[in-house]
């Protein structure tokens, strides 16, 4: 049995074509979210949430110093098909604003709907006070913005993450929301086996290169002993160091974190005068090989730190 004739086969077709030609542009109901993320944390927790509605691109090389950044043109083409765009805030990445202006899309400007700063409503650590200026280092002029590295944070990023995402597509809010509770409880599971992992360590001090690691060391009972680089993005003076070197000592102070797009040569100098040793631990999602989630890349640095503290 035939239902339908040729005729009306044609017509229908016809009829669906008009349809899409005439479909009012960016309202498809159907479409999926195009976002971009600035910086490789924000990429892995944007993909939790968003899920099979949409794609999650990031600007960012996975394992790159993301304070600091050239422009290259596949960000320029990256912008340009983005709808939303997810930035740290701080000033973290503001290497982005260049890159936004060269594209022609508007939908990305700072303070449009389509930006989501993930930093709203937390509180944040280091904030400066006093006189600020670019002898204090210019890389964490508003406070330290690696606020993702404790998952404590999660609840209130992913939540301004959703609320930009449903603002411009209210049909997928409800979906969005139960993509991040799933989300949260996941890490809220991880967050048991990393807080088990890390408790024989409570109160241990660590030395960092770079101030990547206070909301990490907030998350984890751990004590901040001091940054190589004690000025953000400059590199330290030998009095610095030699001070730092007599506190480690003072402290047993056993393991110097390096973030890996730094080179060791200061760290280990320093890890070796005070009897430590030196971990190079990726500061983000997807510098090694398959740490590209949220959580997969703390279990990759919480093991790490484990068994270096046991060491
Ligand atoms: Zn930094």
């Amino acid at each position: 049995m035939r239902p339908f004739g040729r005729p009306l086969l044609c017509a229908l077709a016809i009829l669906a074509l008009v349809a899409t030609a005439t479909a009012p542009p960016g309202a498809p109901a159907q479409s999926r979210l195009r976002v971009l993320a600035t910086l490789p944390d924000l990429w892995a927790i944007s993909r939790a949430i968003v899920g099979d509605l949409g794609e999650v691109q990031v600007a960012t090389r996975p394992g790159q110093n993301p304070h600091d950044l050239e422009i290259r043109p596949s960000q320029i083409v990256l912008v340009k098909r983005a709808e939303i765009l997810v930035r740290n805030g701080l000033d973290e990445d503001s290497w982005i604003d260049p890159v936004i202006e060269s594209s022609g899309n508007p939908r990305l400007l700072r303070g449009a709907p389509g930006v989501v700063e993930a930093v709203r409503g937390l509180s944040i650590l280091k904030v400066r006070t006093g006189l600020i200026d670019r002898s204090l280092g210019d890389v964490h002029p508003s406070g330290n913005p690696h606020f993702t590295l404790d998952p404590g944070t999660l609840p209130v990023v992913t939540a301004n993450i959703v609320a930009g995402l449903g603002r411009l597509r209210p049909d997928l809010a409800e979906r969005l929301e139960a993509n991040r509770r799933a989300f949260l409880d996941e890490v809220a599971v991880a967050g048991r086996r990393w807080s088990d992992a890390l408790a024989p360590y409570r109160g241990a001090s660590l030395v960092s290169y770079h101030d990547s690691w206070p909301y990490f060391y907030r998350a984890f009972g751990l004590e901040e002993l001091g940054v190589i680089e004690d000025r953000p993005g400059v590199p330290p003076s030998p009095q610095h160091l030699v001070t730092l070197i007599r506190q480690m000592r003072e402290q047993r102070t056993k393991v110097v974190l390096v973030e890996s797009w730094y080179p060791t040569d200061t760290a280990a100098a320093v890890a070796r005068a005070a009897g430590a040793r030196v971990l190079v631990l990726p500061q983000s999602p997807g510098a090694v090989k398959g740490t590209d989630t949220y959580i997969a890349h703390l279990d990759f640095l919480v093991s790490a730190l484990a068994k270096a503290l046991g060491d």
